[in-house]
């Protein structure tokens, strides 16, 4: 995507912290550009092409430190020129192919009558989950997961959530696509979850993958129990730690009962009870990838709600120099955009095949494309999960930094992921604070089984 033009009125913005956004997103497509470039060097067309790349990087260091009346000329050639770098860059070396951190998302199809179908059978499944869970036979499971403590309590939150679908599936067609209401196919969701939900009470819908309806019958109902629990108009869940996080173990009783994953497990455990391992035991590198999972994927989440919803963009606004008071509406999107593809990035290599070390040197191995496998090493003077983790962190954005695929600075994007209870809702800052404080510290609730060889 184009650096958009200069402002032809920006009399009531802020000249320095303008200059800094127009640096900062231009600096990330020029490490970009480059990238493509060096991976070219024998196209025919190659040393024309870097030519104009260094001729717009010159161009862009010689910029002033303020975006005012008198910079607005050289600032507008400079955009033209990096726009025109970026233009030849597609056409000569990527043939127009490759996406932008901030593309369009892909056209909505309908659910369509096999969409809708398959959401009919999974809330089947859902209620027949519930109805073990309100009877006694699954008890023992149930405290398994979540502490004696929490039986009753779990009973009378289940118990909410086929409700709680079955009205979104009454407001769902066939034809449902891209709206706010009810089921909604997530073409725009990220390949690394099944569905999201948006929202609480009435006004909450959920998108859901195609790759998810189409999957295994007792994973889309557990699903569908985990952003159920998201939508409940009264004690609506979180997601401290997922399931493939052994959110199992380490989580207090109380945090356990406002887990998402935790009722997504219980329906796995209870739909499919073959399935289950024993339950697994952590060390430094297993609890610090918990906590970097964990400060990542809320991180994610954050940025995806600033993007979609200035409303919440606030302290994060401050922290990455994207107030749209003191840069305009169109860059502060964009630098919102950009900030939420770093963190889908981030996200996917975390999520993904990551394997954490602690002792050697500090390295970042990739294995493959990015999101295959990444082995993560830090220095064994790190000791602590958060200590750990925020060493990963700092790896992991200063090579996305490095390589143009961010364009906010490496440090404050360590700081939005290593600090995000400061920046996460109000509610939510304490328990978050409490959990990244106990990891480690909780053991297994119970040695019962309660894990599925999926998340091996
Ligand atoms: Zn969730």
């Amino acid at each position: 995507m184009p650096l958009p033009n200069v402002p032809t009125d920006f009399s009531g913005l802020d000249a320095s912290a303008l200059a800094l956004a127009y640096q900062g997103i231009a600096g990330r497509m020029s490490r970009g550009l480059k990238g493509v470039l060096d991976a070219n060097t024998a196209a025919p067309d190659h040393a024309r092409v870097l030519g104009r790349w260094t001729n717009a990087r010159d161009t862009w260091s010689g910029l002033p430190a303020h975006l005012d009346l008198k910079a607005r000329e050289p600032f507008s050639l400079a955009v033209t020129k990096l726009n025109a770098v970026e233009a030849e860059v597609m056409k000569v070396f990527l043939a127009g192919a490759a996406p932008s951190p901030d593309g369009a998302a892909p056209p909505e199809t309908p659910l369509g009558i096999e969409g809708m179908a398959a959401l009919r059978v999974a809330l089947d499944d859902v209620r027949s989950v519930a109805r073990k869970v309100a009877g006694d036979d699954g008890n023992l499971k149930i405290m398994g997961l979540f502490g004696q403590a929490n039986l009753a309590a779990v009973k009378e939150r289940f118990a909410r959530i086929p409700p709680a679908l079955d009205r979104l599936f009454d407001q769902t067609t066939a034809k449902s696509a891209g709206g706010v209401r009810g089921f909604q196919p997530g073409h725009d969701i990220p390949a690394t979850i099944g569905a999201l939900a948006h929202g609480s009470g009435p006004d909450a819908f959920i998108k859901v993958s195609l790759a998810a309806l189409r999957g295994p019958r007792p994973k889309l109902a557990a699903t569908l129990v985990h952003e159920g629990s998201h939508i409940l108009d009264r004690t609506p869940t979180v997601d401290f730690a997922y399931r493939d996080q052994n959110a199992l173990y380490l989580l207090s009783p109380t945090l356990a009962l406002d887990n998402a994953p935790h009722y997504e497990q219980l329906a796995l455990n209870l739909s499919s009870p073959e399935n289950l391992g024993p339950m697994p035991t952590g060390d430094l590198p297993a609890f610090s990838l918990a906590v970097l999972r964990s400060k990542t994927t809320r991180a994610w989440v954050r940025a995806y709600a600033a993007k979609t919803n200035p409303q919440r963009r606030g302290e994060i606004a401050e922290l990455i120099g994207a107030r749209a008071d003191k840069i305009g509406e169109v860059l502060a999107g964009m630098l919102f955009n950009e900030l939420f593809a770093s963190l889908d990035h981030l996200m996917k290599t975390v999520l993904g095949n990551a394997v954490l070390e602690v002792g050697g040197a500090a390295e970042l191995v990739f294995t493959g494309p990015p999101a295959d496998r990444c082995v993560i090493r830090v220095p064994a003077s790190c000791t602590t999960p958060a200590a750990v983790s925020g060493f990963a962190a700092e790896l992991l954005t200063t090579q996305l930094w490095q390589s143009g695929g961010a364009s906010t600075e490496s440090p404050l994007l360590t700081t939005l992921i290593t600090d995000i209870q400061k920046y996460d809702d109000g509610p939510l800052q304490d328990r978050l604070a409490r959990f990244y404080q106990g990891v480690g510290l909780n053991k297994p609730i119970s040695n019962a089984s309660g894990r599925s060889p999926e998340q091996a």
